[in-house]
């Protein structure tokens, strides 16, 4: 904590800079060079990834409605093969994953009689600060042309054995390690059928109380090349909410004056994303998409928003339509259907790398700080105050222009819990404040007040609430 403080002293003397500059006033962002971060970044194996999503299509259809019976064919020999993976996982960490299958019996707009969904989740402990969760999912169902049809053929490869084969895969790297925080590994069902598997994902986080900092939804990202031709193997697209779903209308209207408009978590949550693929993934970036899903689609992300968590969606750069929701056939030379064939595992294992390292380095980071507040309206300064969080050594107050999309300017407030800053209007920029641990790693940035709030349940008259649920 000293060492901390006094390297902070020494880089402001020599990056100080004054107000209105577009560089970071005293060094770059302190999660800039982690080793385990690299060689979590190295563990991801695109042979894995081919394995996992070989044997998920070998189970013919995973839809949904399909037979539960068989060892071989259906939805449910497909979700007993996930259990045995993340049971043979834990065995080799010396049960260090508690397996979970939250399970209901749905019947619905495209479910016509009572079907059983079950989610398969592998939960690994945090050490220090086990109610903090940071999950990652994918959705284990299938389909072809037709929503209802449970028989024939549906691999599934890109859609979604591979956000099935990234959860399998983060959850073997990481396995091996140990983290402030919990990790939920989380293979889900229902999402063709109107995402079922992420509306009983986010009960189960209702359930158990868990503080989700994080939701990585991983759908569609195994190719980056389109049916067109087109190819781009060197970004990932990454969609984030842009207000909260839970806001008030008195929220809404506070923040339609004030800002926060492409400030809510989610969104911030994206933008450590993309921080992180820049120091830590090669030749590869996020390109941030301002959405909450693709143009009036959905995904498993939705219910973890609407129920108040933080999330994300990461989908490959470019779709192949010929491949999405097909029956698997050829029609004037064109093939279509979600074959193995069509998944490009050098490029999967990319974003795959991407969401083990950003785990690992939310997980091993504070939560951002609490009830982050900001005033000094006809001020010449501008004041930040936030409510301390569990292991974190000291807070940094970002800064940026009202115009751009990324932080830009930051300045250490030690260990304090307020900074001033001074001679910088608050009119006319947008401000955050991000934690920071002992070893160097730093949180999302937190806008002020409810539209960035991670964890708006924590108000600032309870404080003794913080770290205790
Ligand atoms: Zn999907």
């Amino acid at each position: 904590m000293r060492l901390v403080a006094a390297a902070t002293i020494v880089t402001l003397v020599f990056f100080g800079v004054s107000a209105g500059d577009t560089q970071a006033e005293d060094g770059p962002p302190v999660t800039a060079t982690q080793p385990l971060l690299r060689s979590i970044g190295e563990d991801v194996s695109p042979d894995e990834l081919r394995a996992t999503i070989a044997r998920l299509v070998e189970f013919g259809t995973r839809h949904t409605l399909s037979e539960t019976q068989s060892n071989t064919r259906g939805i449910g020999a497909a979700r007993r093969w996930i259990r045995a993976q993340f049971i043979e996982m834990s065995r080799r960490c010396h049960g260090c994953l508690r397996i979970e299958t939250p399970t209901q019996t749905i019947v619905g707009e495209r479910i016509p009689k009572p079907t059983v969904i079950m989610d398969v989740l592998a939960v690994q402990r945090g050490t220090s600060d086990p109610d903090r969760v940071i999950v990652i999912s994918g959705h284990l169902d299938s389909r072809v042309t037709d929503v209802m049809n449970a028989t024939g053929d549906a691999p599934g490869a890109d859609d979604d054995g591979s956000g099935t084969a990234a959860v399998l895969e983060a959850a073997r790297v990481l396995s091996h390690y140990k983290f402030a925080a919990t990790l939920v590994y989380a293979v889900l069902s229902g999402e063709e059928q109107g995402l079922y598997g992420g509306k009983l994902l986010a009960q189960s986080a209702l359930d158990h109380h868990w503080q989700v900092e994080a939701a990585l939804n991983n759908d569609i990202i195994g190719n980056a090349t389109g049916a067109n031709g087109m190819a781009d193997k060197t970004h990932v697209r990454l969609f984030s909410e842009g207000t909260r779903s839970t806001e008030t209308p008195e929220e809404a209207e506070r923040r339609r004056y004030n800002g926060g408009e492409v400030d809510s978590p989610s969104r911030n949550l994206g933008r450590f994303i993309s921080g992180i693929a820049d120091r830590y993934i090669t030749d590869f970036r996020v390109r941030m998409i301002y959405r909450t899903d693709r143009y009036s689609r959905g995904g498993d992300q939705v219910p973890m928003l609407a129920a108040g968590y933080p999330s994300v969606r990461f989908t490959e750069s470019i779709e192949n339509y010929t491949r999405e929701h097909q029956d698997v056939r050829t029609v004037d030379g064109v093939h279509y259907g979600d074959v193995l064939g069509g998944i490009d595992f050098p490029y999967l294992a990319q974003v795959v790398r991407l969401n083990a390292v950003a785990m690992a380095a939310l997980a091993s980071a504070p939560a951002p700080p609490d009830s982050v507040k900001i005033g000094g309206a006809v001020s010449a300064d501008t004041v930040l105050t936030w409510a301390p969080v569990a292991g974190a050594v000291s807070y940094r107050v970002w800064w940026r222009d009202t115009t751009a999309p990324i932080w830009t300017n930051s300045r250490s407030a030690g260990n304090a819990t307020s900074l001033t800053l001074k001679d910088i209007t608050i009119d006319d920029w947008f401000f955050g404040v991000s934690s920071v641990s002992a070893d160097g790693y730093e949180s999302p940035v937190e806008f002020p007040g409810p539209a960035g709030a991670f964890n708006p349940a924590i108000k600032p008259s309870s404080p003794a609430s913080v770290h205790g649920n």
